[in-house]
């Protein structure tokens, strides 16, 4: 089995076009979207539709939850809180109900999909310190692998099983990661349509079952269309200038 990885697209169908013809090319069988399709971005509506079409397994993130009233939006910073709004206004109903009955995490028996951590998922915290790595470990009963995203940053968590150290390991510009016999891992294969990890492409990843390996992909895509259709809807600033740092 071949999965395609695609996180936190944030409502940017330039970069989830780009990666799905990416992925497509290399031969995949079955879509895992680890959340926040929308939030932030100028395509909501059209990024779920694209989403819906790939039949993929999706999760809830906190932006998706924001977005459908599931999740306060006091607890986001202000730019944040402005597309959460931004959003509401330009998605249908259908779209609201899609997104509300999402699931918080996707159990694939071997390997186990979640937008944030295992640990108390529904409080979205964050997967971006050894500390918190550990607190997602603890969680993995069976599971080889946890799926993430969130963080926006291409990186892995290896754990040996019994070991006391967690090992953390950079994918920013890509690469490939040989999984192995005795040891559970995180994986985080970054943003679709807003990567924080200074590399600017989108990011998405191919998880193949055979071979045991994940390997990301970064991929570019045309930032200033995107960045211009942001400005047409009034989005933001900072959340337009990020897009060409990737930070
Ligand atoms: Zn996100």
């Amino acid at each position: 089995m071949r999965y395609g990885i695609i996180s936190d697209v944030h409502s940017n169908l330039t970069a989830l076009e780009a990666v799905i013809k990416e992925l497509e090319g290399l031969g995949v069988d079955r879509f895992l979207c680890p959340g926040d399709v929308v939030g932030y971005g100028p395509d909501p509506s059209e990024c779920i539709s694209r989403i819906r079409s790939l039949d993929a397994a999706v999760v809830l993130g906190n932006h998706d939850a924001a977005v459908c009233g599931l999740l306060d939006i006091d607890w986001f910073n202000p730019f944040a809180r402005e597309a959460v709004l931004w959003t509401r206004h330009r998605i249908s109903e259908n779209d609201v109900k899609w997104l509300s009955m999402l699931p918080l995490s996707c159990d694939l028996e071997t390997w186990v999909v979640v937008h944030s951590s295992l640990a108390q998922p529904e409080m979205f915290p964050y997967v971006h310190s050894l500390s918190t790595a550990k607190a997602c470990f603890e969680q993995m009963a069976n599971w080889k692998a946890c799926f993430i995203g969130h963080s926006h940053i291409s990186e892995v968590y290896v754990w040996q099983e019994g070991a006391r150290g967690i090992d953390r390991i950079s994918l920013r510009d890509g690469g490939e990661l040989q999984l192995k016999e005795g040891y559970r891992y995180i994986l985080n294969c970054g943003s679709v349509g807003q990567p924080r990890d200074g590399n600017p492409h989108a990011a998405c990843a191919l998880f193949d079952t055979e071979e045991m390996t994940f390997h990301l992909l970064r991929v570019p895509y045309d930032i200033a269309e995107v960045q211009m259709r942001m400005r047409e809807a009034d989005l933001p600033d900072v959340l337009i200038e990020r897009l060409e740092y990737g930070l």
